[in-house]
């Protein structure tokens, strides 16, 4: 689950990382009263969507002007005026996708003087179940560029959970970001403090980019990427009053309701699978058959009539979706039920594409006799590899 930036700061400045004042605004008519209560004599404006980039990204709409979605402001009337052009416009970054995202927070920030600009991230290592630390000297907005091109300029090493942070792993860091003196330090504390805003949030992702080291010798968190891990953010009531339904994709929004498993891709068969294995394993045989998977979804063990009616219905809102592929492997999962929720949904919703069906296990005589009867135009399948040959067949000729 991810947060806005200035959600991200606000957890970070209970944990005591230097970040500076600001104020959050949904309305445009908020922004000049927001920019008032902060100091300048600089003011930042910020898009706020759950995507990075925004400094160097454009607006669809010219009326937001020629600017990205990170801007300069000398006076509290110019922070509202370019509040004003941003809100409820399309942002397009290189995260976004071409498709953009609108904008519809706005994040107003005493601005800092930057005398240079540092990476800094803390990451989930899954191959060494530890706390990744990422830092390097070329921070900004061009990190993606220094990754492929001057890989040697980032520095990582993990942090093992089971001893925890120590001030060595804070010094390194200051080392290799060259800081010295106080800088270095505040580093160490820095480095201490987000390692326990991350263990203590249950976090996947803290990206500063870029973290700054001020004229006066000071750092500064100027920008903050956060994101939690989604199974534990039950743990977490603050965190989960924190998401932001609007930057979601609307089909994912809608599977977690019915709390299935569901990710969307960008290919053209939709998935229904009981089991994240057989979901994976699934999508692999698409793809060996020469298509894409639309999505990843595994409807559970325990699912019921209605949720598989539900997750019938997200595959076939997505209009990407050629043809679909339903995969059951019932244990558990009782593939009469499957076969009812399918059938449920086509007459709600009606069915335009192909539709294959592989049911195999637990009472599959009564699914597919179900499935028979009920006068669909269904593919009947033999087993997974001749079911991902037919629906690709049926999709692509
Ligand atoms: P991103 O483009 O989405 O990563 O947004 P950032 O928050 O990182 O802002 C992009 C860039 O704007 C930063 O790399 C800085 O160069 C600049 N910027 C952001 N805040 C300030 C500020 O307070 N003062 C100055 N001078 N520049 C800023
Ligand atoms: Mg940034």
């Amino acid at each position: 689950m991810n947060i806005h930036e200035y959600q991200a700061k606000a957890i970070l400045r209970e944990y005591g990382a230097p970040v500076s004042e600001g104020r959050a605004v949904l309305k445009a008519d908020e922004a000049k009263t927001a920019a008032g209560e902060l100091d300048g004599p600089l003011w930042v404006v910020k898009a706020q969507i759950h995507a990075g980039g925004r400094g160097k990204g454009h607006f669809v709409e010219e009326s937001a002007g020629e600017k990205g979605g990170v801007r300069l402001a000398k006076s509290v009337e110019e922070a509202e005026a370019e509040a004003k052009k941003m809100l409820g416009k399309t942002l397009v970054t290189h995260q976004t996708g071409p498709a953009g995202k609108q904008v519809n927070r706005i994040y107003i920030e005493a601005g800092s003087d930057i005398e240079r600009e540092l990476y800094l991230a803390l990451l989930v290592d899954r191959v060494t179940s530890s706390v990744s630390v990422v830092c390097s000297t070329e921070g900004g907005m061009d990190i993606e560029e220094v990754a492929a091109s001057t890989p040697e300029k980032i520095l990582s090493f993990s942090i093992d959970p089971a001893t925890g942070y120590a001030p060595f792993h804070g010094r390194k860091v200051a080392f290799a970001l060259g800081l010295k003196g106080a800088a270095m330090k505040q580093c160490v504390k820095l480095i201490g403090d987000l390692y326990r805003a991350f263990m203590d949030k249950d976090m996947e992702q803290l990206e500063i980019n870029p973290l700054i080291v001020m004229p006066d010798g000071n750092l500064k968190v100027l920008d903050a990427k956060v994101g939690f891990d989604g199974n534990a953010v039950y743990r977490h009531a603050d965190i989960a009053a924190l998401r932001d339904e609007t930057e979601e994709d609307a089909k994912e929004l809608a599977a977690s309701k019915y709390d299935l498993n569901y990710i969307a891709l960008d290919g053209e068969i939709g998935c229904m699978v009981n089991g994240a294995g057989l979901a994976m394993a699934t999508m692999d045989i698409i793809k060996l058959y020469g298509a894409e998977p639309a999505n990843f979804l595994d409807v559970g063990g325990g699912a019921t009539k209605e949720k598989v009616t539900e997750a019938f219905k997200i595959i076939t809102s997505d209009k990407n979706v050629k043809g679909i592929l339903v995969n059951i492997f019932g244990g558990i999962m009782r593939c009469d039920v499957i076969a009812e929720g399918v059938i449920a949904a086509v007459k709600e919703v009606g069915l335009e594409v192909p539709l294959v069906v592989r049911l195999e296990g637990t009472n599959v005589d009564q699914g597919k006799e179900i499935i028979a009867s009920s006068g669909l135009n269904v593919i009947a399948a033999d087993n997974l590899s001749d079911g991902a040959e037919k629906i690709v067949k049926a999709v692509k000729g």
